[in-house]
């Protein structure tokens, strides 16, 4: 080990992001941004943000922003807390409130940051498989734990429960904070914040990178009530009291201003959702059923980083992790209608020159079970 470094730096497992080539033509379907920007507003916004003051420090607590969030979402004040994309809000968040004595608890097949922040906060964790449909099954969560986290869409799946089914989770460990992020909650599924008022171990992690086209800006944030609010305002102050710079905070209030924009992005993202599936079933695909903006494909017959490999020679970035469970999927975030059309034909013609795998027992992750 490096004599200059912390013993934990050692130990770190970190996250890959999906790549960010800048490349003229490329379709980028990789990280489930959204293909349109954000609404007209926000850049003016965040010009008028940045000829106001730059020389001075922003508002530490972002306190026009909270006040719009609480707004927004129908929760008091108190009940809200910003970050510096949802990354950062959930590393306040294991931080502040996952790591107890009992294990924390998230799914098997989940957003691959949970378990680099449990080694970079020293956090015991347990893995809950997902079912043989690659669903979170809540009954699977009745055992010993300290603490529960899952996206609802779980990614890279896509799939979500209900809110009766949140509900069950909250009721089930009462005692323990249960955190859904519900960075694609927007493309179809149920948000839990109906559910704050009443379960004062719920927190939700909610940003601004999806179904707003801000991912560039970086702004997240939590719902809960204020004793969970004020856990992680005590780690954010502990770590950096400005997260959040004057244009992120002016550009986010100018995207909740504006209903008609955001209302019309996520409508035609879940159109386009429908469009693409359909079109990747057409071609052989199975494909699970998405509440998210993006959707997790696989093909009997075809290695899946063999086609995101084709793909990527057509300039079509796609999303393939070689992990357990999921090495035969592809996932493929949800563009504009032109970019789906020149995915399912770059696709068609990918899969017209290969050949099927011989045999399906030679194939990976050929174990899954159907899809359903
Ligand atoms: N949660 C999930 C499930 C995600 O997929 C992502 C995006 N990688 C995030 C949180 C973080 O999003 P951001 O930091 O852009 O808010």
């Amino acid at each position: 080990m490096n004599p200059f470094w912390s013993p934990v730096v050692g130990q770190l497992a970190p996250y890959t992001p999906g790549e960010q080539p800048r490349i003229a033509g490329l379709i980028k379907l990789n990280t489930n941004e959204l293909p349109y920007g954000p609404a007209p507003g926000v850049v003016a916004a965040i010009r008028a943000a940045a000829l106001d003051g730059l020389n001075l420090y922003p508002d530490p607590q972002s306190s026009a922003l909270c006040d719009a969030l609480a707004r927004y979402h129908g929760v008091s004040r108190d009940c809200v807390f910003v970050g510096n994309g949802s990354d950062e809000v959930l590393a306040h968040t294991f931080a502040a409130l996952l790591k107890h004595e009992e294990p924390l608890l998230f799914p098997d097949v989940t957003y691959s940051f949970y378990p680099t922040y449990c080694r970079l906060f020293g956090i015991t964790h347990e893995v809950v498989p997902v079912n043989s449909a690659l669903c979170v099954d809540v009954g699977d969560y009745a055992r010993r734990a300290g603490a529960i986290v899952m996206p609802n869409p779980n990614a890279p799946t896509g799939r979500a429960i209900g809110l009766a089914e949140v509900e069950r989770l909250l009721t089930m460990h009462p005692n323990a904070p249960v955190v859904m992020d519900e960075a694609y909650v927007d493309f179809g599924a149920q948000t839990a914040i109906p559910l704050i008022a009443r379960h004062p171990n719920l927190l939700i992690v909610r940003t601004m990178s999806k179904s707003r086209g801000l991912a560039g800006l970086r702004v997240g944030y939590a719902l809960g009530q204020p004793h969970l609010i004020d856990a992680l305002r005590r780690v954010k102050d502990s770590f950096n009291s400005y997260p959040l710079d004057r244009m992120a905070q002016a550009g986010a209030i100018a995207s909740l201003e504006d209903e008609g924009y955001f209302q019309h992005c996520r409508q035609t993202i879940i159109t386009s959702r429908e469009n693409l599936t359909q079109g990747l079933e057409a071609l052989g695909f199975h494909v699970l059923p998405s509440r998210a903006n993006f959707v997790f494909a696989q093909h009997p017959d075809h290695d899946a980083a063999l086609l995101a490999l084709a793909l990527r020679e057509t300039k079509i970035l796609v999303r393939h992790f070689s992990t357990p469970r999921v090495e035969a999927f592809l996932r493929i975030t949800v563009g504009d209608a032109q970019q789906v059309k020149m995915l399912l034909g770059a696709l068609e013609v990918i899969l017209a020159g290969l050949r099927p795998r011989p045999s399906k027992s030679a194939r990976p992750g050929s174990s899954l079970p159907p899809v359903t």
